[in-house]
Formats: C-alpha cells, sequence, structure tokens
C-alpha cells in the first residue's frame, strides 16, 4: 500500500479498517475458488454513516470500492480484480445485519444490507410469515448481495425474484449522497424507480444499505415430491398438469439430470436417492395444498405416461431432505470441479428444444464433453453446465470450455433466451454481455453509468462491457 493510502485510511475511524493480510485473505477469493483479486484494505461499516463517510472518502482520493456481502456469488463480482490499477478497498457490509423490523399485519421486514438469508427467514417466521425467496447458499448470501443480483432462487414460479420482493431500499450513491426509498408506498409515481435501477446492478451503481422486503402469509399447506422422468418435455407435461389442477398453488419446480442426481448422492454424506429407480431426469415439486391433490395429480401424470415413478413426502423432514439434495448440487458440483458454469433462460415452452439442440451441439464441436444441468424448470431458467471430457486436461475449461460456453450462447441469442438468468455479469460474463446484448441497452447502462459514477469509483470491471 503506498504511503498516501495508507495517510488518507488514517482519516477514517480505526474500528472499520483492516489492513492485515490475514483480515483480507477470507474476502480476495470468490466462492468459486476460480478468481483471487488484490485489495489495499478491508472496511467494515457500522451504519450508513459510515458508509456515506466512506464513499465521500473514496471519491476525494480516486480509491475504488468493491462491495461485498457473503461473498456467494456465482460470476466473479463479489471480489476485486487481481491486477490493481488503482487503489482498492473491499467494502464489507457483515456487520450491517440488523433485522431492524418486521411487520405481519403490513407483511414486510426492514433490515440491513448485511442481513444473512437464512436470519431473515428465520425472523419472518417468528413473526408468523415467511419471505419467499430460497437459494443454496441461504446460510451466507445477504439481502445486499441479493439484491445487487436480482437474486431468484427456487420460488420465483409464485413469487417473483427479487424485483418482485424489493419494497423499499436505501443506498449510497457514488456521489456521497442517500437514496431514501424505504417508504414501503404501494403507488408512487413520482419518477423514475430509482430503486429498482439498484435491484441487479452488481454494485456499480451504489451501495445498498437497507432494504425493505415483501413478505408473504406463512405457508399453510406443504406438499413435496420427487418425481422420475423422461424428458424436459415431460416434466413440461407435467408442470402444465399441476398447473391446471393446483394453479397459484405451485411453490417450486426444479429440474435435475440424472448426472446431477448422482453427483450429489455420490458426495453428500448420508444421502439416500428419494427413489429406488433410475430415471434421466428427475423434478423436485413442492405445492402449497394439502397433499392429497399433489398426489392426485401424480397418479394422473402416471397414468398418462408423463412420468415413470415419483415418492410423496411423508413428513417436514422428509421434504426438507429431498430440498437438501437439490440444495448440495452447486456444494457437489464445486468439490468435483472441472465445469464450465453457465446460467441460461429461454421461453419455458422451449426448454426440451434447447436443451436437444444444445447436446447436439456439444456432441458435434466437442466430443467428450458432459452437459450437467439442473434448475428452475418453471421458469425457463437451467444451469446448463459443461464438464470437461473425462481425463482432459486443467487446461481444457479455458480453452474449448470457453468455446463451448460461447456456443452454447450463441445457440441461446438464436432462441431469444438469456446469458444471465439469475447469477449477473461479474466479470465472467462481461465479454459475452458485450458480445451478444442489445446496443441500445448497453450504451443506455453506460450512459447511466457515466453520469451517476462518472469516476469509476463503484466495483469497476464489473458487470458493464
Ligand atoms: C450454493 C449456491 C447456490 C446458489 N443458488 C442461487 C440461486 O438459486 N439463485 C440465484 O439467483 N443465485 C444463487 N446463487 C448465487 C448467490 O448466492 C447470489 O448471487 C446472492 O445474491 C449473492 O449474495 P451475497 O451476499 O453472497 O453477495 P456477494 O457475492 O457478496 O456479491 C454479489 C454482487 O453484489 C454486490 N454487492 C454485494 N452487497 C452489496 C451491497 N450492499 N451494495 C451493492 N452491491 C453489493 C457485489 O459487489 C457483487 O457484485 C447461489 C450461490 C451458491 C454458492
Amino acid at each position: 500500500m503506498s504511503d498516501r493510502l495508507s495517510r488518507a485510511l488514517a482519516e477514517l475511524p480505526p474500528d472499520i479498517v483492516r489492513t492485515a493480510a490475514a483480515d483480507l485473505a477470507p474476502h480476495l477469493t470468490d466462492w468459486r475458488g476460480q478468481k483471487t483479486g488484490a485489495a489495499d484494505a478491508l472496511l467494515l461499516p457500522r451504519n450508513t454513516a459510515d458508509v456515506v463517510a466512506i464513499v465521500r472518502w473514496a471519491a476525494r482520493h480516486g480509491v475504488a470500492i468493491v462491495p461485498q456481502g457473503g461473498n456467494t456469488g456465482l460470476v466473479g463480482g463479489s471480489v476485486p480484480e487481481p491486477a490493481m490499477s488503482r487503489p482498492t478497498i473491499l467494502l464489507s457490509l457483515r456487520r450491517m445485519n440488523a433485522i431492524e423490523a418486521v411487520d405481519p399485519a403490513g407483511l414486510s421486514l426492514r433490515a440491513g444490507a448485511g442481513a444473512i438469508l437464512a436470519d431473515v427467514h428465520a425472523a419472518a417466521e417468528r413473526a408468523g410469515c415467511r419471505f419467499p425467496l430460497s437459494l443454496g447458499a441461504k446460510g451466507s448470501a445477504t439481502l445486499g448481495g441479493l439484491v445487487s443480483t436480482n437474486a431468484g432462487g427456487v420460488q420465483v414460479l409464485r413469487h417473483g425474484t427479487m424485483r418482485a420482493l424489493v419494497r423499499g431500499l436505501e443506498a449510497v450513491l457514488p456521489d456521497g449522497s442517500v437514496l431514501d426509498q424505504l417508504s414501503a408506498l404501494a403507488k408512487d409515481n413520482t419518477g423514475y424507480d430509482l430503486k429498482q435501477m439498484l435491484v441487479g446492478a452488481e454494485g456499480t451503481l451504489g451501495i445498498v444499505t437497507r432494504v425493505v422486503l415483501r413478505l408473504a402469509p406463512a405457508q399453510g399447506w406443504r406438499s413435496i415430491a420427487w418425481v422420475g422422468l423422461g424428458s424436459p418435455d415431460a416434466a413440461l407435461a407435467l408442470l402444465q398438469r399441476l398447473r391446471r389442477g393446483a394453479g397459484e398453488s405451485i411453490e417450486s419446480f426444479e429440474l435435475i439430470s440424472a448426472a446431477a442426481h448422482d453427483l450429489v448422492l455420490q458426495h453428500l454424506p448420508g444421502a439416500r436417492p428419494p427413489l429406488t429407480t433410475s430415471h434421466p431426469w428427475h423434478a423436485l415439486i413442492e405445492l402449497e395444498a394439502d397433499s392429497s391433490i399433489l398426489e392426485a395429480l401424480l397418479a394422473e401424470a402416471l397414468a398418462a405416461g408423463e412420468i415413470a415413478d415419483a415418492a410423496l413426502a411423508a413428513s417436514g423432514a422428509q421434504g426438507d431432505a429431498f430440498w437438501a439434495l437439490r440444495e448440495a448440487i452447486p456444494e457437489a458440483e464445486k468439490r468435483e470441479g472441472g465445469a464450465v458454469k453457465n446460467d441460461i433462460s429461454v421461453a419455458v415452452a422451449d426448454i426440451g428444444t434447447f436443451h436437444a439442440r444444445a447436446e447436439e451441439m456439444l456432441a458435434a464441436e466437442f466430443p467428450g464433453s458432459r452437459p450437467f444441468v439442473f434448475g428452475h424448470l418453471g421458469d425457463g431458467n437451467l444451469h446448463w453446465n459443461i464438464r470437461a471430457p473425462l481425463g482432459a486436461d486443467p487446461a481444457w475449461l479455458k480453452s474449448d470450455g470457453e468455446a463451448a460456453r460461447r456456443r452454447l450462447h450463441d445457440l441461446i441469442a438464436e432462441f431469444g433466451g438469456s446469458i444471465s438468468a439469475e447469477h449477473g455479469i461479474g466479470t465472467l460474463k462481461r465479454a459475452e454481455l458485450g458480445r451478444l446484448g442489445n446496443p441500445a441497452r448497453l450504451s443506455a447502462m453506460r450512459a447511466i453509468k457515466a453520469a451517476l459514477d462518472p469516476a469509476d469509483l463503484m466495483n469497476p470491471g464489473k458487470l458493464i462491457p
């Protein structure tokens, strides 16, 4: 660190500044373990006033800010770049984790941006409500990160992404001013909805400091089933059957390939397969309905030949065990290593055709590579990951693996889909956004970034190509 920066850091309250390598190290590598960056200091604000002071200080001294929550992001957005072209600080919001208020009558919860998702779930439940967004990283992911990546998860089908669940928000903008849109008004037509611009901005437009969330009433019923079936199209037929029979009560509809199912069983200690038979595809379904409804619909699907087998969870604990299998897929994949991770979406009706075309493309152009697919079928969102051929050199991922990703994205463009359905762009997909993004949209994004953050201090090098 330069003497100049060291002197500048002395202007901040000592309690919020860490410069020891041991304090910084856990924050510098991303969850995938694939990117390690460098920073001069870690700053740990206690409240919004500290964030204002830090942002103004950074602007005065030309210091770049990389905001970080739980560091569970999957696109390299939450860690700094390896080569620092200017002084850089990591801003961890973890201390700002207070659950400030829960309003069961108004179905809302206000919390600091550092609040961990699992703690938000628990607080909502204690008040007889629930926060209907969940994902495998719930024990670490924070509200600030979830807002900034517009996270999805396993209940988007019914409740929407973070965008639909943020009722109010407070953020510190790059000039140090505080955008106060915390009041959760149902109606407010006074111009641009700036809080929505912060949702999915990946820390490039400011620091989210506090959030008001929309809650849902506690679940009255919970029925969960694990289903074995033959193809993504069969899963789609089942989803349509459930929609006809159970309507809005479908909470989740997850699709899991045999490869993902088998890998989890291999890596999750004590895990047992929900079905005794093996299948090319599996679906995990949750309804907010009496289990007799789900049972009857699955019996119809079995009789119609849409599905091959099904296990209805006999208890909440068994349902949780089914979910534990689903949620362990990313961790199992990480332990196995050797995959190019993709996070794509197409129109729900196109899922089967897209999958078949992608498989054909991979077999023809990248022989031996293996698709590893799971995701949120009800949202048209698949983690269409590509594993290296058995025995391939680790360098395959950077060469052929990246080429395969680009070809997959070409196919996505042909289907009018998205190259990032929920994880965001970060640094991992920035070049691809530049290659395939709509030019008008990209130039508007660049103009907004330049207007709000002319010195490019907020998470530089991320998102915007
Ligand atoms: C096992 C596992 C399962 C996952 N499943 C899903 C899933 O189903 N759906 C899904 O959408 N994602 C999923 N993710 C991705 C990840 O959990 C989400 O992206 C989550 O929103 C990140 O939250 P975080 O607090 O860890 O953010 P971080 O990783 O710390 O940061 C993510 C981005 O937000 C920015 N940021 C963080 N806090 C702030 C703030 N206060 N103000 C401004 N910018 C900020 C960072 O700079 C970075 O660009 C999964 C990840 C893992 C590891």
